[in-house]
């Protein structure tokens, strides 16, 4: 395992990352990582998360009380949202929050990031959905947020900005870059007239990327694939849960009410180009992601 001073000192490039490339203004921010159950490392409070130095960096018990702080510093505020989000996704190691313009934007016009249009977006996010608005600082943010939890690895905080979580954080961190260039995408094609989305035969192809690598995370395409419940080896049962029907992304992935088959069948010669650009694609994905 990384030693903790190292990771204080990631967290703090991390810190400069998010500022240089305007995901923050000022002090805002915060970025967590769990070290085991019960100590997390956090940003303080009222600071620039552009200009930290390890010593900035505190410690918290899983319930986000501080167990070592420096003299000056105090834990992010926002560390409530921080501990929901490990507390219910046991396979999370990072969690980090800004607030990127683009993004941001859609989360205060109210519009969720759902619009398939390009195939590392959907491969790696599937859709964002916006978490309801809540007071920063108290228990609304991770209140309203907990739905969203079992099901995506990113969310938009409504009027306020974006969170995202995932096995490290560099993913995390990655995952955010991710969300602000999709929303930046999604904005200039509305400008241009309004994207060209894909269509579900397609959008069901990237899916089945993202499961044929098993990709870590939650992904609408981790949902159960079989309509009527067969084998939910995917969903856990979830699938059972009308509540989870309501999120955007789950519709794609039942087209005409199909499980998708179980091998992929060899690639018609008409096929073949389609599958090259699929597997260059997967293969850039895997590659940002920091998987292969
Ligand atoms: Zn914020």
């Amino acid at each position: 395992m990384v030693n903790e001073f190292e990771i204080k000192k990631q967290i703090c490039d991390i810190g400069r990352r998010i500022y240089n490339r305007n995901m923050v203004a000022a002090n805002d921010g915060n970025i967590s990582v769990k070290l085991n159950d019960n100590e997390f490392l956090c940003t303080p409070t009222g600071v620039s998360k552009g200009f930290m130095t390890p010593e900035f960096i505190c410690k918290v018990d899983a319930q986000g009380n501080v167990i070592q702080a420096n003299p000056g510093f105090k834990p992010s505020s926002e560390i409530k949202m921080h501990m929901r989000v490990y507390q219910k996704r046991p396979d999370v190691g990072s969690v980090v929050h800004a607030h990127p313009i683009y993004a941001t934007s859609f989360a205060i016009a109210g519009i969720p990031l759902t619009q398939p249009i390009m195939p590392e977006a959907v491969i790696a996010l599937g859709c964002v959905p916006i978490a309801e608005y809540g007071t920063p600082s108290t228990m609304e943010i991770p209140d309203n947020l907990e739905k969203y939890l079992p099901y995506f690895d990113a969310v938009l905080l409504e009027n306020h900005g974006a969170l995202t979580w995932s096995t490290d954080l560099n993913a995390a961190y990655m995952k955010m870059e991710s969300v602000e260039f999709y929303a930046q995408l999604l904005y200039q094609s509305k400008l241009l007239g309004g994207p060209k989305e894909f269509d579900k035969e397609n959008i069901k192809k990237l899916y089945e990327i993202r499961r044929k690598f098993g990709m870590p995370g939650k992904h609408p395409a981790n949902l159960c694939q079989n309509k009527d419940g067969v084998n939910c080896h995917n969903c856990g049962g979830a699938c059972h849960n009308e509540e989870y029907k309501q999120f955007p992304g789950y519709q794609y992935d039942f087209v005409g009410g199909a499980a998708p088959a179980a091998e992929t069948t060899t690639a018609a010669p008409a096929a073949n180009a389609d599958a090259e650009l699929v597997a260059n694609i997967t293969k850039q994905v895997m590659a940002q992601l920091g998987l292969k």
